[in-house]
């Protein structure tokens, strides 16, 4: 589960990692309220979505669509950013005004960009050096691992490519913890010399490892990580993401979620209890049990199609999420093909039949669909969608069904 900045920092400053002061706003009002509260001379004015880039980002509507393209692909474009300097109040409530309700587009939202409905206001700051941090499980060590650059600020995509060397990688023994070495290490590689400023860095180092192990996360980017001219680090960007299995024990994340940031299909999926994930490609596929799924994708990309989502409708679903899931995938306009691929144990075929008969009486079918029902009750399952009169393509094994599918899709 991914969160803003302005909340993956309130959880950093709850174990002491060093942060400016700053307040959400969601209005240009509250916005200088936030600013007058905050005090000056300076303030930042920090555009909310779930998406990196936004002081290179820019706004539809304020620039021409060519900048914009610009903006899409993270080169500078004419035009004002997603994070923006402040130095009076009347600075504030202009970007906020310009900022909210408008849609950001930055090289992490694509051309379609996001809308803004949510500023951080936060104090501004001298800057000596900007850094990169970024915390992540190394799942090949069971460790977590910490990346560092001294080149700050920027994509560090393009470091990994340009100057592979100048990321380092710190492992850290979640037994043991982060050790005093594991943070000098760091603090070396950031050119921290100065033995107070190490001490204080190797603080931080470990302040971070522990929020990052107490709140779950998946996933921790500091970008930039700032050091200023007294030696100090302290964390002017933070991106986020909890590890979704762990949200459960955190009554107070589950509460962070913002569910305009999430694909409006996948938030029905999930009130359905779908697992629903939607993908590039043109064919719909529903089928129950995440490993049949996956071989159903597979013996769609090797019949020479692509899948357009991954839905697993679990093994044992109701109708109405059979109808949900049908909706669903309906709804998806790059769908030009549907595979139904039950394979009935729990789940019983004629349930998965009615379902689909009846999601295609609500929502209409105007693309191809092929149903492969096989196990518990398959012979039922198979009478009902016959007899039901519906254009519909039965199969009886993967492989001719995913067949179908390719030609019925390929041919229309
Ligand atoms: P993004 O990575 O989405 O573009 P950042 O929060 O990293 O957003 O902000 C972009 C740049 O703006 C930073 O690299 C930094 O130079 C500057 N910046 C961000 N917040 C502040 C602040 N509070 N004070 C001064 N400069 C800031
Ligand atoms: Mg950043």
């Amino acid at each position: 589960m991914k969160l803003h900045e302005y909340q993956a920092k309130s959880l950093l400053g709850r174990y002491g990692v060093p942060l400016l002061p700053g307040i959400p706003a969601t209005t240009p009002d509250e916005a200088v309220a936030a600013a007058e509260k905050l005090g000056g001379p300076l303030w930042v004015v920090k555009s909310q979505i779930h998406a990196g880039g936004r002081g290179k980002g820019r706004f539809k509507g304020a620039v021409s669509d060519a900048e914009l393209a610009k903006a899409a692909k993270g080169e500078d474009a004419e035009g004002k950013g997603g994070v923006r300097l402040a130095r009076s109040i009347e600075d504030v409530r202009e970007a906020a005004a310009e900022m909210l309700g408008n849609v950001l587009v930055t090289k992490q939202t694509g051309i379609e960009g996001k809308e803004v409905r949510t500023l951080y206001i936060e104090g501004g700051c001298a800057i000596d050096k900007e850094f990169y941090l970024s915390v992540l499980l190394d799942r090949s060590n069971n460790k977590v691992l910490f990346m560092a650059s001294k080149f700050g600020g920027m994509d560090i995509e393009d470091v990994a490519e340009s100057n592979p060397e100048a990321i380092i990688k710190v492992h850290v023994d979640t037994a043991v913890g982060l050790t005093d070495f594991n943070g000098r290490e760091l603090a070396y590689a950031l050119g921290i010399t100065d033995r107070k400023a190490v001490n204080r860095a190797v603080g931080f180092f470990r302040s971070v490892f522990q929020a990052y192990m107490e709140l779950d996360c998946a996933m921790l980017e500091i970008n930039p990580l700032v050091l200023d001219k007294d030696g100090n680090l302290f964390v002017l960007d933070a991106k986020m993401e909890i590890d979704s299995n762990a949200v459960y024990r955190h009554k107070d994340i589950a509460e962070m979620r913002d569910v305009h940031e999430e694909e409006a299909t996948e938030i029905e999926a999930s009130e359905y209890g779908l697992n629903f994930i939607k993908l590039d490609g043109n064919i719909g596929c529903m089928v129950n049990g995440a490993g049949l799924a996956m071989a159903t994708m597979d013996i769609i990309q090797f019949k020479g199609a692509s899948p357009a989502n991954f839905l697993d409708v679990g093994g044992g679903a109701k109708q109405d999420q059979v109808e949900a899931a049908f909706r669903i995938i309906t709804n998806d306009p790059s769908v030009e093909g549907i595979l139904v691929n039950i394979f009935g144990g729990i789940m019983k075929c004629d349930v998965i039949a009615k379902g689909v008969i009846e999601a295609v009486k609500q929502v209409g079918l105007e693309v191809p669909l092929v149903v492969r029902l096989s196990g518990t009750n398959a012979e039922l399952g198979k009478k009902i969608i016959d007899e039901s009169g519906l254009p519909v393509i039965s199969a009886t094994n993967l492989d001719t069904a995913a067949q179908a599918i390719v030609d019925a899709v390929k041919g229309a």
